[in-house]
C-alpha cells in the first residue's frame, strides 16, 4: 500500500489551491480527480477581487479587470462601481494555469482515478482508488465539490445551472445581472468581444420547457438589452452547459482527525455573490496551512468563524434575486443608501485567511 502524507480528493479549484499552497511550504502532495481536467464547467468566470493575490502567485493572469456591476429588475436599472476591481477569464484557462502549477511544483495529479472507497484506520485514512491502487493518507483533504460524496444527507438539487459563451458581445469591464421570477443571469466580459452568459434557475423552470436554450431564450425575452447580445451574438459551445445544483449552504460535517473538508464540499455560496472561486482559493490555502502544522481543529473553528455571515449574507442576496419585485425594491433602498451597495458586496466577500 501506498503511503502518502497529504492526499487531496478533487482536483477542482480548492483542491488544486491547497496543493499549490502545500508545495509552496514544500510539502509533497498527491491529488486525486475522478475526471478529466480541466473540463468545461458551468460557472460565471468572475472572480472575486480577494482571491486574485494568490491567483496571480501562481501565475494565473486574469483575462479581464471588472469594475462595474449593472442590476436590471424589469424596467429598473441600477449601476454601481465596485468598492475594489474583480477580474474575470474563462475557467478553462484558469484551471489548466492551476494544474500546471501544481505539477511544475512537483505535485502528483492522478487523473481518471475515482476515490471509491474511504476508511479511517489506526495508521491514518485508507484509499480505494478506481484503478484498483490503495493508498493510505496521513492528512486528508477532502475538495469533492458541491455533489455530496462523503456526506451522509440524500442529494436534493433544487436548482439547475446553464451557461454558455455569447461571442461579438462587447461588455467591456462590467458584470451585468438579471433578475427573473425564480431565475437570474449573469454576464461578464471574458475577453474583448466575448461574455459568458451563466443562469440559475429553480429546477421547475427547467422542466417546464424542453431544453435549457429554449429556457434561456425565454428568459433573455425579458429583457431588450439582453435580447440584443443574444439576437447578434454566436454561441462558444454548439450545446448550452447544464448541472444539477443542491442547495446552498454550510455543509462542514462533524470533526474527524486530520480530515479538511474545503471548497464546495465545505460550503457552497449562491452564485448571485461570485464567491465561490474565492472560498475555495481561501479554504484551499488555509486547509494546506493548518494540515502542514496538524491542526484540523483549529482549521474548522476558522472556517466556521469565516463563512458563518457571509453565507447568510449571500443566501439573502441569491432569495431577493430569484423575485424581480423583492429586487425593485432592494435597488430603490440602495439608490437612496448609496453606500449600501458596496456594504452588501464586502459583506459577501471571503476575508482572506
Ligand atoms: C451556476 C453557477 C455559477 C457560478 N458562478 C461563479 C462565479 O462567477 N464566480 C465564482 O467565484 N463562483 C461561481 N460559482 C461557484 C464556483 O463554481 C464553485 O464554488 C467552485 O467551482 C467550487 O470549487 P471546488 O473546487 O470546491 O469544486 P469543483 O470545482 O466542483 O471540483 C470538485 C472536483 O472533485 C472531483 N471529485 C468529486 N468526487 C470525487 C471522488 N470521489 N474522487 C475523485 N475526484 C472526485 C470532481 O470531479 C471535481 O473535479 C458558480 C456556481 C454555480 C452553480
Amino acid at each position: 500500500m501506498l503511503k502518502e502524507e497529504f492526499v487531496i480528493i478533487g482536483a477542482g479549484v480548492a483542491g488544486l489551491c491547497a496543493a499549490n499552497r502545500l508545495a509552496d511550504l514544500g510539502k509533497h502532495s498527491v491529488v486525486i480527480e475522478g475526471g478529466e481536467y480541466p473540463v468545461p464547467k458551468v460557472c460565471g468566470e468572475f472572480l472575486s477581487p480577494e482571491c486574485l493575490d494568490y491567483l496571480r502567485s501562481w501565475d494565473i493572469k486574469p483575462a479581464r479587470e471588472i469594475k462595474d456591476a449593472h442590476f436590471y429588475a424589469g424596467s429598473h436599472h441600477m449601476h454601481f462601481t465596485l468598492p475594489i476591481s474583480a477580474a474575470s477569464m474563462p475557467h478553462m484557462q484558469r484551471d489548466r494555469q492551476l494544474l500546471d502549477y501544481a505539477q511544475r511544483n512537483g505535485v502528483d495529479v492522478l487523473l481518471h482515478t475515482k476515490v471509491v472507497d474511504l476508511r479511517r484506520e489506526r495508521e491514518g485514512y485508507v484509499l480505494h482508488l478506481s484503478n484498483g491502487q490503495v493508498l493510505q493518507a496521513g492528512h486528508l483533504l477532502i475538495a469533492t465539490g458541491r455533489l455530496p460524496q462523503f456526506h451522509s444527507s440524500p442529494p436534493q438539487f433544487p436548482y439547475v445551472g446553464i451557461k454558455n459563451h455569447i461571442k461579438g458581445v462587447h461588455l467591456k469591464n462590467r458584470i451585468e445581472m438579471y433578475a427573473f421570477q425564480g431565475a437570474y443571469i449573469g454576464l461578464v466580459a471574458i475577453d474583448e468581444d466575448t461574455a459568458n452568459v451563466v443562469c440559475l434557475a429553480e429546477r421547475n423552470q427547467l422542466e417546464r420547457v424542453e431544453s435549457a436554450e429554449t429556457l434561456v431564450r425565454g428568459l433573455v425575452g425579458q429583457y431588450p438589452t439582453l435580447y440584443q447580445y443574444f439576437e447578434k451574438s454566436t454561441y462558444g459551445y454548439s450545446e448550452w452547459l447544464t448541472c444539477k445544483v443542491p442547495a446552498f449552504g454550510i455543509k462542514m460535517p462533524s470533526l474527524e482527525p486530520r480530515v479538511y473538508f474545503l471548497g464546495d464540499a465545505a460550503g457552497s455560496i449562491p452564485p448571485v455573490t461570485g464567491d465561490g472561486v474565492a472560498m475555495a482559493v481561501s479554504s484551499g490555502v488555509m486547509a494546506a496551512e493548518c494540515a502542514s502544522y496538524d491542526d484540523a481543529k483549529g482549521y474548522r473553528t476558522r472556517w466556521l468563524k469565516q463563512h458563518h455571515k457571509h453565507m447568510r449574507w449571500g443566501q439573502l442576496l441569491h432569495r431577493i434575486m430569484l423575485s424581480p419585485r423583492q429586487v425593485k425594491c432592494a435597488l430603490r433602498i440602495c439608490a437612496s443608501f448609496p453606500k449600501l451597495s458596496n456594504f452588501l458586496f464586502l459583506k459577501t466577500r471571503t476575508k482572506l485567511y
